[in-house]
């Protein structure tokens, strides 16, 4: 599909819970009422709508959440979507607390790859911005991953004066384990609007100091608008996704679908299309005319810049980033 600014869109964030099984203190520092069981999307329903976006050229999905794995037999839909004609690539994003069990069924699923998000390797700090003691617990999911046939890729959220110093321990993760490593600036949705965002042309700067060797990195390393670069000795690249300082919007390519069953056609604003009832009537033509009306309205940018027009204010936990 093809927005009215000439974007293609080929690629759709399904969320598939607000639940989660950490506490963010950017995401979801406090408990929040959660979607009623009987409007989330079930995984019938999650396929029907993607077999339509299929149809209409949208061949890339990301699982997301909420924190997937909290929901059970999650590889089911991964299976259920690889099955759909033009479905070319199904990844997932996760915390990585529940990842090691889940591992085995999601490398016979067909799952193209797995983003693990982490914010420190240092334990009390972990708590600190998760609320809770998993670091070894994820540290072991991600050294299964890489051990794993999945393409592996580790997203940090640096914040101001918690867990800045941290930037280096987490690079040097794609040193020792095959896995990119990609520094995600803070953007101001839900709670994450009470910060200023790390500037990832400032973190750069301090790899380049650390690293002289570092050099931009032209390969493709998915489906999103991450910058990378290499370091001499580094397994895995180093990736930049700069919302804040690097406005990406006119190479967006996504649209997102929120476990309620709401299109959501940019980040930062709170527009949506409902497709739930549809989804649930089976009107396979209603879901169609309903994904292209969400393309239609998609915006040209974000104003990520500009505060008071930032009219989105679910918290990113019900959005699934
Ligand atoms: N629970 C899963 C996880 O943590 O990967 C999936 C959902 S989480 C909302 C997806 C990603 O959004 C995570 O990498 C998280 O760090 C990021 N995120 C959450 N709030 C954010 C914010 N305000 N700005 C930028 N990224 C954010
Ligand atoms: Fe949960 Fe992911 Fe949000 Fe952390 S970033 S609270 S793990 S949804």
């Amino acid at each position: 599909m093809q927005d009215k600014y000439g974007r293609i869109i080929d690629y759709m964030r399904i969320s598939i819970t607000d639940r989660c099984n950490l506490r963010c203190r950017y995401c979801m520092p406090e408990g929040i009422p959660g979607i009623p069981g009987e409007e989330i999307l079930t995984y019938e329903e999650i396929i029907r709508v993607c077999s339509q976006a299929a149809a209409l050229g949208i061949s890339n999905y990301k699982i997301t959440g909420g924190e997937p794995l909290v929901r059970e037999e999650c590889y089911q839909l991964v299976e259920g979507l690889k099955q759909i004609p033009g479905v070319r690539q199904v990844t997932m994003t996760t915390n990585g607390v529940l990842l090691q069990e889940a591992l085995p069924r999601f490398l016979t699923s067909g799952l193209d790859g797995i983003n693990i998000s982490l914010d420190t390797v240092n334990p009390a700090l972990y708590r600190q911005i998760t609320g809770f003691d998993k670091l070894s617990r994820v540290l072991l999911a991600i050294e299964a991953a890489a051990a794993g046939a999945l393409r592996v890729k580790i997203n940090v959220v640096l914040q101001k004066n918690v867990n800045l110093g941290e930037w280096q321990a987490l690079a040097e993760l794609a040193q020792a384990y095959p896995v990119d490593v990609r520094f995600i600036e803070l953007m101001p949705i839900g709670s994450g609007k009470n910060q200023e965002a790390v500037s990832n042309h400032w973190l750069l700067a301090q790899m380049r100091q650390q690293y002289p060797g570092i050099s931009f990195d032209a390969s493709v390393h998915g489906n999103g608008p991450a910058v990378y670069y290499r370091i001499p000795g580094f397994q895995g690249a180093i990736g930049f996704i700069s919302a804040i300082h690097g406005k990406f919007c006119q190479s967006c390519n996504r649209i997102r679908l929120t476990a309620a069953g709401e299109l959501k056609p940019c980040l930062c604003y709170k527009d949506t299309v409902s497709l739930r009832e549809a989804a649930r009537a089976g009107e396979d033509d209603k879901i169609r005319a309903l994904l292209e009306k969400a393309v239609a309205i998609k915006p040209g940018m974000h104003c990520f810049e500009e505060l008071s027009q930032v009219t989105e204010e679910h918290k990113m936990v019900q959005i699934g980033g």
